[in-house]
């Protein structure tokens, strides 16, 4: 017998719970499929919170080492690996086991099953136990995105990608990282701390493509001290699996072989779109897997909406959240559309990058003018109390009217900095507004602050 939902939600991550919960919370009968066993996808179980919780892990091994050089030394670090994961895994429990709580006191129906569309109101669910066919009034499509594989890697347990990272298995001796990018570069300090000497191959001419060159640069210098190679506008074109791994690594300059103990592949993500039969459902998918919208976030099915990664980038959960109230809310006949000034983007490096609104590589590249103003983090009494002088924070102005359109910020707490930033974007706020906000003192907070004095022309801090 077929069963029935007012609104079907198909994908349990962020996106999707998040717009199970706002619908349930606004009187919908909802059912929330995912093909997990546990809520969360890919953020809570093998993404955002797995890798926060190694890296801080790492964390805690690095500013161990560096507290020699401000006159406090430990031993070197014994890491039980079993531990660590066991504690990784703690927290995403925690975190998922939440979300179960949060659900069922919602009374969102949740069920364990591959959902596939059979018509414009149906889907069948496989199940671990067999088959579901579940009808339903409206349906957000929230199914995620998946780790681009490259064809001519080997099958072989030593090659990887993040998911396979974050299992954190073993510590390989020497792990070569495909893509410089964040995901690639987070797994990389991961395994760097537990021990692992590390190769990044980036085909684009920097790493953490997407930021501008200044904000990169200070994490490019403390990764190259540290790591064994960063290869830029390199490709990997093969990898042999034999006794040990060896790649073979291409640019400008030639072709050449390295071996290595395992590989890491963090090229990039592509959405889930494809394999949901959104066709039958009458709901276009592109040649790419990408949902097309309106700023509703309703697809060109007026009843079946879409977020998330699946939609397009940036792919990153607080997106997918904020997109998810607005499908949410309209699917319940509220007025809501997604139209935010800026999607902030942070890589959990250290030093930290994070950049929200517009680049200055991408005023460039549309030919706007703009202006920059920059407090380097040299000057900031905060920042050399903790030894990390390197950083710096950037405003992207328009230069007539010193409103606020982009910022970027390096150095430790960047992804926590930059949240000021994104209200002051969001709200329409000129570098006055912020000069005139009295940040505290000390703290890396005001070097945003001293940014945008510099814009003003009142800054004495340098
Ligand atoms: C290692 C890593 C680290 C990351 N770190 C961050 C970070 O720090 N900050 C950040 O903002 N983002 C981060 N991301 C990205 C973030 O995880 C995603 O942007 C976010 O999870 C997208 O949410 P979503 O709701 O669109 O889909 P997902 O989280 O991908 O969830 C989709 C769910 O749908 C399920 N599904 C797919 N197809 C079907 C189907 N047919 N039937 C039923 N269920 C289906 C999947 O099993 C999955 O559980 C990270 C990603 C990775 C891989």
């Amino acid at each position: 017998m077929s069963e029935h939902a007012d609104l079907l939600v198909i994908g349990a991550g962020p996106g999707g719970y998040t717009a199970a919960f706002r619908a349930a919370d606004l009187g919908r009968k909802v059912m929330l499929v995912d093909s997990r066993p546990t809520l969360g996808g890919v953020c809570l179980n093998v993404g955002c919170i797995p890798s926060k919780a190694l890296l801080h892990v790492a964390g805690l091994i690095d500013n161990a080492a560096e507290g020699a050089s401000h006159g406090v030394s430990f031993g070197a670090p014994q890491i039980d690996i079993d531990a660590v994961r066991k504690w990784k895994e703690s927290v995403v429990s925690r975190l998922t086991g939440g979300l179960a709580g949060l659900a069922k006191r919602r009374k969102v129906a949740t069920v364990q099953g591959t959902a596939r569309f059979t018509g414009p109101h149906e889907v069948q669910v496989t199940t671990p136990d067999g088959s579901r066919r579940i009808g339903f009034d409206q349906a957000i499509i929230a199914v995620g995105s998946s780790p681009i594989w490259l064809p001519f890697l080997p099958d072989d347990p030593r090659i990887f990608d993040s998911t396979g990272a974050l299992e954190l298995k073993s510590v390989p001796p020497r792990l070569l990282i495909l893509g410089g990018g964040i995901i690639g570069l987070e797994m990389a300090q991961v395994y760097h701390a537990m021990g692992s000497r590390i190769t990044v191959a980036e085909r684009m001419g920097q790493i953490i493509p997407g930021a501008d060159a200044d904000i990169v640069k200070p994490l490019m210098s403390r990764l190259k001290a540290r790591y064994e190679a960063i290869h830029l506008e390199t490709s990997v074109t093969a990898v042999a699996a034999g006794e040990v791994l060896t790649a073979s690594l291409e640019n400008a300059n030639g072709m050449w072989q390295a071996e290595f103990d395992a590989v890491l592949v963090a090229v990039g993500r592509r959405p889930n779109g494809a394999e949901l039969g959104a066709g039958t459902a009458g709901v276009t998918v592109t040649g790419h897997g990408f949902i097309p919208l309106d700023s509703q976030m309703r697809t060109g099915q007026k009843h079946i909406f879409a977020i998330g990664d699946v939609v397009g980038q940036p792919m990153l959960a607080h997106k997918a959240t904020h997109e998810a109230k607005v499908a949410a809310e309209v699917a319940c006949g509220h007025s809501a559309a997604f139209e935010p000034r800026c999607i902030p983007s942070v890589a959990y490096t250290d030093p930290e990058i994070a950049w929200a609104g517009l680049t200055e590589t991408q005023a460039k590249a549309e030919g706007r003018k703009v202006k920059t103003a920059t407090f380097p983090w040299a000057a900031s009494g905060r920042a050399l109390s903790m030894g990390r002088g390197e950083g710096l924070s950037k405003l992207v102005l328009d230069p007539d009217t010193g409103r606020i359109l982009g910022a970027a910020i390096v150095g430790a707490n960047a992804g926590e900095l930059i949240a000021s930033a994104c209200h002051a974007i969001e709200m329409g706020s000129d570098a006055a507004d912020l000069a005139l906000t009295i940040h505290p003192h000390p703290t890396l907070s005001e070097t945003l602050g001293f940014a945008a004095e510099a814009f003003e022309g009142t800054l004495t801090d340098l």
